[in-house]
């Protein structure tokens, strides 16, 4: 089976191709197929904004296509900045500058807990959708700690190993990272599905 992973971003095509491989599972890049399409993410959940993205680059390159969408949902702002996670600090928001607001909005609170959220979408051009979601729960920490990553990584605590993910090294971070639980539950799915040789 040939599938479209519908993004641009190279550490998530390499990773999604490494977690499908043993499916016998055809990875193609948008570059690829000289595919360019601009996709709106209105939708209200993670989920909505991976489903919008995979139906619209599944009905444009006429093959099934696989898209994800991710955020950190922190518990003291009710879940904010999820799905404006990117955007969280205005339209020109940088990796600084969104958490520097975060810390700015944690100041007063004492609960420190939040996750990162990933949810991913297989779809057919049929109609047909996979969907699964994956989780990593962490502390967010006073100060950024570390230089590697991006985003809110610097202050994003993994308590059992008392690092921020910057801290990590890239395998490190990946063998638990929100996307690959995400990618983990999808490849069952799509085990389960009978929809491999469609
Ligand atoms: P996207 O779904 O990959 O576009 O990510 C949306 C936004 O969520 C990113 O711009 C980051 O701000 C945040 N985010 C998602 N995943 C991570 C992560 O693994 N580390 C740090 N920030 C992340």
């Amino acid at each position: 089976m040939k599938l479209l992973a519908a993004t641009t971003n190279r550490g998530k095509i390499v990773e999604i191709a490494e977690i499908l491989s043993g499916l016998g599972v055809t990875v193609v890049t948008p570059e690829e197929i000289d595919l360019h399409i601009d996709v709106k993410e209105d939708g209200a959940t993670f989920a909505e904004n991976a489903l919008i993205k995979a139906r619209a680059w599944s009905e444009a390159a006429g093959m099934p296509a696989l898209a994800d969408d991710s955020g950190l949902c922190v518990d003291a702002l009710d879940g904010r900045p999820g799905v404006m996670s990117a955007r969280f600090s205005g339209p020109d928001a940088t990796d600084e500058k969104n958490i520097e607001l975060l810390l700015r909005s944690l100041q007063s609170k004492t609960q420190r807990t939040a996750r990162f959220v990933c949810a991913v979408a297989l779809a057919w051009q049929t109609g047909e959708v996979i969907l699964a979601e994956g989780r990593y729960e962490g502390i967010i920490i006073d100060e950024p700690r570390g230089r590697g990553g991006f985003g809110y990584d610097p202050v994003f605590l993994d308590p059992e190993l008392n690092k921020t993910l910057a801290q990590m090294s890239p395998g490190e971070k990946n063998a638990r990272s929100h996307r690959r639980k995400a990618l983990d539950a999808l490849k069952t799915r799509l085990q389960e599905s009978g929809l491999l040789h469609d």
